[in-house]
């Protein structure tokens, strides 16, 4: 008889059938590296807010903590029509929104997918890309743009850390996310995207630059004024909050009559000495292996791009070890980057007692030549493991942000927007869990809301705050 698998995983699992000692013994260890008491979270909440108190006192600090220069809150009564662009990391989004008041919204939008190419290619063939996608948005969808001399106001949701030094004015620090255009670190990336609209005679002025989590905070509080954090879960994970201005130390020009600014926390970034958070080789060797090695660490264990590749490391070490598939891999399964985010959720959420859609993943789409019923078993554990620590790891900024604020017991609403937090089963659910450990019932004063492309009308409604201002 095998031993009864005692892998700490927090949440309910099923068994793997048949499995040998060795499968379960080497499972058993990583699903231990990859727990996370409330202890340990605890410990990385506390190093998080010592961080987050550097980043408002001086810039250029581990977590960034970047002043957005959006002082207004968005009342729900505001009206007008807005362009607004999203560039996330994986699609580029051009869209039109109208505010009628009364919180209500009217969204036309459009989704262009940026390629390889683009995301490695000139910071000038990016830009002009992206003035090519606003023209051909503004021709296809937007009745009065070819009718009259209109100059359209638009807001621009860039999520990279930017400094920022002005609502329509943020250099460059570092790009993310597989994101490495040459020429543009350091540069204001609202001058290059106007430059690039301005070359092809599109008539359209940049009128505010927000990070998506800022655009995301926004549009949820356009809804809820309860709102205090924004988040995004997506290809990277990152957070804004309202802060208080006497608070943000390092701010020299102190804007008049205003008592809060949205703070952009970067938290991407938190940890990259690695002390904190509980690093294992496989994401030691996704560090290694990623085209920003020692950046974004906290990142790198969290969000959309990255769980696949950590998830493969690890399905890899199972191989080699004679523990998986047979010891046999596939061209497709060395490949970086191959096995993807999505397969985990589907993988996670296919409940067949024969794992059909595990199958059809691992032998159709990734060629492994055969699996048994216990790979798949193994392959749904090892996504388990991976998409629990990412939720309850998700838990600390979150909460550090709350504790920061003193607002554990009054309350907030949170608004996050993006494809893991959308799609990924359990990660809320999870996420979830691991703030109770945290807050006992005050969690039950936190309301944690899906804000669907919240960032889209966020960087609209920056434009319509600053075009008031
Ligand atoms: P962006 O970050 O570009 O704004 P998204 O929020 O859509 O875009 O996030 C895209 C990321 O989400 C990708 O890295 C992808 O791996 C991941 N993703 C997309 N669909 C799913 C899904 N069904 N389950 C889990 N992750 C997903
Ligand atoms: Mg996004």
């Amino acid at each position: 008889m095998p031993p009864v698998l005692s892998s700490i995983i927090r949440d309910k699992v099923d068994h793997i059938d048949g499995a040998s000692n060795a499968q379960l013994s080497v499972i058993d260890g990583i699903a231990k590296e990859f727990d996370l008491t409330v202890e340990k979270l605890s410990e990385i909440i506390k190093h998080f807010c010592n961080e987050m108190d550097k980043g408002l006192e001086k810039t250029g600090m581990n977590v960034a903590m970047i002043p957005s220069f959006v002082t207004g809150v968005p009342t729900g009564k505001e009206v007008g029509t807005f362009l607004a662009l999203d560039l996330g990391g994986t699609n580029l989004r051009v869209c039109e929104i109208a505010f009628e008041g009364e919180g209500i919204i009217k969204v036309k939008q459009h989704k262009y997918r940026v390629t390889e190419t683009q995301k490695t290619g000139s910071a000038r063939q990016l830009f002009d890309f992206i003035a090519d996608c606003v023209d051909k948005f503004l021709a296809e969808f937007v009745t009065d743009y070819t009718e009259n001399a209109k100059i359209f106001k638009m807001g621009f949701t860039f999520s990279f850390p930017v400094e920022q030094t002005a609502i329509n004015q943020g250099n460059l620090i570092k790009w993310t996310k597989g994101f490495t255009c040459s020429d543009s670190e350091n540069k204001d990336v609202v001058f290059m995207l106007q430059e690039a609209l301005n070359r092809k005679g599109v008539p359209v002025v940049v009128s505010a630059l927000v990070n998506d989590t800022v655009g995301t905070l926004l549009s949820h509080s356009y809804k809820d004024p309860n709102t205090l954090i924004g988040i995004i879960y997506g290809t990277g994970t990152n957070g804004a909050y309202y802060e208080e201005i006497s608070k943000i130390k390092k701010l020299n020009k102190i804007p008049d009559a205003s008592e809060k600014m949205i703070i952009n926390v970067e938290w991407g970034a938190f940890d990259s000495e690695k002390k904190a958070l509980p690093i294992t080789m496989f994401d030691n060797k996704l560090d290694r292996e990623s085209n920003n090695p020692h950046y974004q660490i906290f990142e790198k264990m969290i969000s959309g791009m990255y769980l696949g590749e950590i998830a493969r490391n690890i399905l890899l070490h199972l191989v080699d070890r004679m523990l998986l598939f047979d010891g046999y891999s596939s061209k497709e399964l060395n490949r970086n980057y191959s096995f993807e985010t999505e397969y985990m959720s589907a993988i996670e959420a296919d409940e067949s007692h024969t794992l059909d859609n595990a199958r059809k993943i691992l032998e159709e789409l990734l060629n492994i030549p055969s699996t048994t019923l216990t790979d798949r078993q193994i392959v749904k554990r090892v996504c388990q493991i991976v998409g629990l620590r990412a939720a309850r790891l998700s838990s600390t900024t979150l909460a550090a942000v709350i504790i920061h604020c003193g607002m554990v017991e009054c309350g907030v609403s949170v608004g996050i927007d993006g494809s893991l937090f959308e799609f990924y089963p359990h990660f809320s659910a999870r996420l979830k869990t691991a703030l109770r450990e945290l807050f006992g019932s005050n969690v039950d004063k936190i309301e944690i809301s899906l804000a669907r492309d919240g960032s889209g009308v966020g960087a609209a409604l920056a434009a319509m705050l600053a075009a008031t201002e």
